[in-house]
C-alpha cells in the first residue's frame, strides 16, 4: 500500500482542483489516505468523504488555519476536528471574511500604486468565496499583467509588496485549544518558514500536537531535525504535497508523502483526544 498526503488544497481555498478531480487524481497515484486541508475552511466534509467513499480512498477532516504567533503567520494544520463545531467555525468564518476585505484593499493598491487594469471582479470570477492571493495572481495572468503566478507573488503580492495588506489571523495557542475542544489535533505546518525551535517548544506546552515532516520545502538536514526534535516530545508527525493543482512532478498529489502507519497514529491520536472531550 503507499502512503498517505495529509496537505492539499482544492476550489475550496487556491487550489485549482474541484474536491472531486482531486480525490479521483489520488487514487489514480496510488495515495492510500488524504486530508484536504483548504485554508480557513472546513465546510465540505460531507462531500470529500463521498468522494472518497466512490474512489476507495482514506481520509480525516483537515484545514490549514492562519495563525500569528510574536507577530509571525503560521500555519496550523488541524485534523480529526468537528467541523461543526462552532467556536472553531466562527473563527475560520471570521479569517474568510478578512480575507475578502482584504482582497479588495490589495486589488485597489495595486490600481493605484502600480497602475495595473485589474478590479475585483477580476477576482472574484476565480473564486465564490475565501478569496487569497493566488487569485489575485492568476487574475493578473488572465489580463495578461504578468507572465505567470510566481511572477505575480514576485512583483507585486509577496509580504514586502507596498501592495500587501495583511488578513485576521488568530493567535496560534488560541487555534491550538479551537482545534481541541473540537476534538482535533494541532500539527505545525511547514518549519522551512520559521525554524524557531524555542517557539516551537513553547507551542509543544501549549498543546501543539504534532509537525509537519514530509514537505516540498523541506531539505533532508531540516527533515532530520524535525524528526527527532518530534521523537524526543513524542510528537506526532504529517506530511503532504502541498497540492495547489498543476501537474508538475515535484508537487502533484502523492510526492510527498508519510507512511500510511503514520495516517493510522494520527486517527488514534485523535481517537484518544475525542475521548477526553467526551470526558
Ligand atoms: P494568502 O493566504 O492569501 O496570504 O496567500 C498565501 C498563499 O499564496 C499560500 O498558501 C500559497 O498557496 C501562495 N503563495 C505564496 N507565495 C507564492 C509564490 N511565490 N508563488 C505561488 N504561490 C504562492
Ligand atoms: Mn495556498
Ligand atoms: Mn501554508
Ligand atoms: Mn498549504
Amino acid at each position: 500500500m503507499s502512503g498517505a498526503d495529509l496537505h492539499l488544497h482544492t476550489t475550496c481555498s487556491d487550489g485549482t482542483f474541484s474536491i472531486r478531480d482531486l480525490v479521483s487524481r489520488a487514487k489514480r497515484r496510488k495515495v492510500a489516505a488524504i486530508s484536504i486541508t483548504d485554508h480557513d475552511y472546513c465546510e465540505s466534509l460531507d462531500e470529500i468523504e463521498r468522494w472518497c467513499d466512490h474512489y476507495g480512498v482514506e481520509t480525516i477532516s483537515g484545514t490549514e488555519i492562519s495563525t500569528v504567533k510574536n507577530g509571525s503567520e503560521l500555519h496550523l494544520l488541524g485534523y480529526g476536528f468537528d467541523p461543526d463545531h462552532r467556536p472553531l467555525k466562527r473563527e475560520l468564518i471570521k479569517i474568510r471574511k478578512s480575507r475578502t476585505a482584504r482582497a479588495e484593499k490589495m486589488v485597489k493598491n495595486l490600481q493605484r500604486i502600480f497602475k495595473l487594469d485589474i478590479n475585483m471582479n477580476d477576482v472574484t470570477k476565480l473564486t465564490t468565496s475565501n478569496i487569497g492571493r493566488p487569485h489575485i495572481a492568476r487574475a493578473l495572468v488572465n489580463k495578461g499583467l504578468v507572465s505567470d503566478v510566481n511572477t505575480a507573488f514576485v512583483k507585486y503580492l509577496n509580504n514586502e509588496s507596498p501592495a500587501y495588506v495583511g488578513k485576521y489571523t488568530v493567535d496560534t495557542s488560541r487555534a491550538i485549544q479551537l482545534l481541541h475542544d473540537a476534538g482535533g489535533v494541532a500539527v505545525l505546518a511547514h518549519l522551512s518558514r520559521y525554524p524557531d525551535w524555542q517557539m516551537i517548544d513553547d507551542l509543544v506546552a501549549d498543546g501543539l500536537d504534532g509537525l509537519e515532516l514530509q514537505h516540498p520545502s523541506h531539505n533532508l538536514e531540516l527533515k532530520a531535525k524535525i524528526e527527532s526534535f518530534a521523537r524526543r516530545r513524542k510528537l506526532l508527525l504529517t506530511g503532504g504535497s502541498d497540492f495547489h493543482g498543476g501537474r508538475s512532478p515535484s508537487n502533484d498529489i502523492g510526492s510527498e508523502m508519510v507512511p500510511y502507519e503514520f495516517f493510522e497514529f494520527l486517527r488514534d491520536r485523535v481517537n484518544k483526544r475525542m475521548e477526553i472531550t467526551v470526558k
